[in-house]
């Protein structure tokens, strides 16, 4: 496993630590998932590596890897233990993108009536050659 970076100002990296208490549902030696203090909906779960990245382009692959493995089954048990059956995963980067805690994590959120996780989708329409161009251009920094 990659080395585990640490920012000792960092809430999650005190969480991770036990430094700072938090409602743990799952940990290994890579990963820890805990229930998010602001909930959008019950069982709004976070799965956080215990290594300080703030950005999923940071963040090395096996970690990456690592906190995916245990999302499956974690999703299967918010969802069992919450009785919703629909859910979303949220990944935010940077602040622009609502991101709070500089420190990667996945929430996961049930779904549940009206609560849990708003969508504004503003979706455009892509144009073949512009899709063309860009995906080259994306496919090229790859
Ligand atoms: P984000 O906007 O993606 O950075 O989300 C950060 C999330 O961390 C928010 O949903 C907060 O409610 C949650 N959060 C912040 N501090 C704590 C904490 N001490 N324990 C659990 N969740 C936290």
């Amino acid at each position: 496993m990659a080395e585990q970076p640490r920012d000792g100002n960092c809430i999650f990296c005190r969480i991770a630590a036990g430094e700072i208490p938090c409602h743990r549902v799952y940990e290994d030696g890579a990963v820890l998932a805990f229930l998010d203090v602001g909930p959008l909906s019950p069982g709004h779960t976070l799965i956080i590596p215990r290594g300080h990245w703030r950005t999923l382009d940071e963040v090395p692959a096996e970690v990456a890897g690592a906190c995916m493995a245990i999302a499956p089954r974690l999703c299967k048990a918010v969802m069992a233990a919450t009785g919703a059956t629909a859910w979303n995963i949220l990944q935010n980067n940077g602040k622009a993108a609502h991101q709070a805690v500089d420190h990667v994590h996945f929430h996961i959120i049930p779904k549940a009536g009206t609560q849990g996780l708003g969508i504004d989708w503003p979706a455009g329409k892509l144009d073949a050659a512009e899709g063309k161009r860009l995906a080259g251009v994306i496919a090229g920094k790859m």
